[in-house]
């Protein structure tokens, strides 16, 4: 449970960053030079995952037996009570998009460095359920992408994947139900423009896999269409 004085850290790092954009987001000392966000200690303690540079990795492992993947990593580790989850919160319900195409960058830097990863044609955000796209009035992962495509140079296409079902009963179902109506979830709006294709998802935390494993369904059925996956966090279940 929060304490007190941890409601009023976060109140008061909030308003701090609010007031003074030059202040770091992590530990709330001023910014120097070219650092953005947070200051260069805060980005070297966030925790590293070092997915990237292997195949056995956790995050690829994840989706071996229930959907073909190229390569799937996620950069750091996503553990309650640190800065990872206070940055992405900013960035979903506190409408810090800047702190997106931050977390974006370093993501796109860190991947460009690893050897598994290669350049991807296109980048697709995982969609957002429209209802909550309109109460939001963004995708984070839009955002997300956008600073990814900064530095590994391949466009985004936000709107080629699209939700069709608003699947808020799947926690009650078992896992065999669950699979049963991954695949019609999602779906391609134009094929075609995929065809042959190295498409790159991304979305800001991964947990169970659940909508990844269901956004490549649709992905997976276009000629020669290859894809791979990346999140900023990684949760352990
Ligand atoms: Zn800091």
């Amino acid at each position: 449970m929060k304490t007190l004085i941890q409601n009023l850290q976060g109140y008061f790092s909030g308003f701090l960053s609010l007031a003074y954009p030059n202040i770091c987001n992590g530990c709330t000392n001023t910014l120097r030079g070219a650092e953005e966000i947070i200051c260069r200690k805060c980005t070297a303690n966030l925790p590293r995952t070092g997915f990237e540079w292997s195949e056995n990795n956790p995050a690829n492992q994840s989706f071996w037996g229930r959907v073909p993947v190229n390569f799937a990593a996620s950069v750091f580790y996503y553990r309650k009570g640190e800065l990872l989850p206070k940055l992405i919160h900013q960035l979903k319900y506190k409408r810090r998009k800047d702190i997106g195409v931050f977390l974006g960058k370093i993501t796109g830097k860190l991947l460009t460095d690893a050897p598994f990863f290669h350049k991807p044609d296109v980048i697709i955000p995982v969609p957002l359920h429209p209802r909550k796209l309109r109460s939001r009035g963004y995708n984070q992962c839009d955002i997300l992408s956008q600073g990814i495509s900064e530095v590994v140079k391949a466009p985004v296409l936000p709107d080629s994947l699209i939700r069709q079902v608003y699947n808020v009963s799947q926690t009650r179902k078992t896992r065999f139900e669950r699979w049963e109506n991954v695949e019609g979830i999602f779906k391609i709006v134009n094929p075609q423009i995929f065809e042959n294709k190295h498409v790159l998802l991304v979305d800001d935390v991964i947990t169970t896999g659940s909508t990844l494993e269901a956004c490549c369904f649709p992905l997976n059925q276009i000629t020669g269409t290859k894809v791979s996956i990346i999140t900023v966090g990684y949760s352990a279940r």
